[in-house]
């Protein structure tokens, strides 16, 4: 069996097992990476055309309880500058980004104990109120069931949160004890029977990440079954653990959204801003390889550097305020356009 073959089985069964999966990743050559974007795009375009969804990104706290060993605002990193942003201050976002275009509202954050239920129900509550006619997605992190269940019940549509990997013993390698895999994925499994459209996905490149990772990261995503999937390459940040450790290249990370595209054909997968970071044309490059998605920005500049997750991040500075009209431009030049759309999952029309 070739890696060519095992992407038309791919392609044609939606299914691998683990060994194809390790033989795929580990096999793959620049001649194979173009077959599978070119399938990966054959299908973007008949689930989506040449339209590309985006997300209004507002990253409003940074305060985080948590440690990851790969975050530049783990609770650890002292040289941080916290910040939280004022109901009035998201809801200002919110004005600016329906303006430009945004009809999806992505609120993300550290897991910051100042964002209790009652504030965010009443938050979600008044985003609703003053754009009916947009999505809310969170990406909160771990929380309880019924914490869940009071935010979709006051008009939260969708949840990003990524496994990061799901293999046990790597998933110890990047996180402190307190965090188990264990819990994320019930998270995520309570995230989808709450009836989020629910987004979950990894970093390319993490320290201590073998193809048996990726392999596990496939299967377990094929068993969640999705409707969004965020992949990018890990980059490191100078005041964390990982400081020295190298980062996830832009030749994995595409192969991966590519292989991604063909397992879960009509799944919303970002060209992430991680993927932009590492190489000027990385968002490009992520929607030629499949993906169909992309994330401005929409946080006040003021802050925007403060939520480093990671060194070198893009599109913090003064002259990027408005990243619509950049990726615009960028989607253009390949072929592609940016619509004013919620971007809801469609199931599949396979
Ligand atoms: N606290 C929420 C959570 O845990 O899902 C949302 C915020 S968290 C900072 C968002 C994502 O940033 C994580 O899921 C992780 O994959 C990514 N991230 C964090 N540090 C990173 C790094 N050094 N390189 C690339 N991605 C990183």
């Amino acid at each position: 069996m070739t890696a060519q073959q095992l992407i038309q089985q791919l392609n044609r069964d939606k299914r691998l097992t683990k060994e194809e999966w390790i033989f795929l990743i580990e096999h793959r050559d620049a001649r194979t990476a173009e077959e599978l974007f070119a399938l990966a795009r054959s299908i973007q375009l008949r689930h989506f055309g040449n339209k590309i969804y985006t997300r209004g990104l507002i990253e409003f706290t940074n305060y985080c309880k948590n440690d990851c060993y790969y975050c530049g605002i783990r609770r650890s990193n002292q040289s941080a500058q916290r910040y939280r942003l004022t109901d009035e201050q998201i809801l200002e976002c919110c004005k600016t980004g329906y303006a430009l275009g945004f009809r999806t509202f992505v609120l993300q954050g550290g897991e910051d104990g100042y964002f209790t239920d009652e504030r965010m129900v009443e938050l979600i509550g008044w985003i609703k109120k003053n754009h009916p006619d947009c999505a809310i997605t969170l990406s909160l992190g771990e929380r309880s069931y019924d914490s869940y269940r009071r935010m979709y019940e006051a008009g939260a549509d969708r949840y990003l949160l990524r496994h990061e990997t799901a293999d046990e013993s790597h998933y110890e390698r990047l996180h402190p004890p307190r965090l188990s895999l264990k819990n994320r994925k019930e998270c995520l499994y309570n995230l989808k029977e709450i009836g989020y459209q629910t987004g979950t996905g990894f970093m390319v490149g993490s320290p201590g990440q073998t193809a048996e990772c990726l392999a596990e990261d496939m299967l377990f995503i094929r068993e969640l079954n999705p409707q969004m999937v965020g992949i990018g390459p890990f980059v490191p940040h100078h005041e964390t653990p990982f400081a020295a450790e190298p980062g996830g290249t832009v030749e994995l990370t595409l192969y991966m959204l590519g292989l991604l595209r063909v397992m879960l054909p009509n799944v919303l997968l970002p060209a992430t801003t991680a993927l932009g970071t590492i190489d000027p044309k990385g968002r490009e490059k992520g929607i030629l390889a499949g993906a169909n998605v992309v994330m401005p920005n929409l946080s006040p500049t003021g802050v925007r550097k403060k939520y480093e997750l990671y060194d070198n991040k893009i599109c913090t500075g003064d002259e990027a305020a408005e990243c619509r009209q950049c990726l615009a431009g960028r989607m253009r030049s390949i072929g592609y356009e940016l619509v004013i759309d919620r971007g809801d999952y469609r199931e599949n029309k396979d």
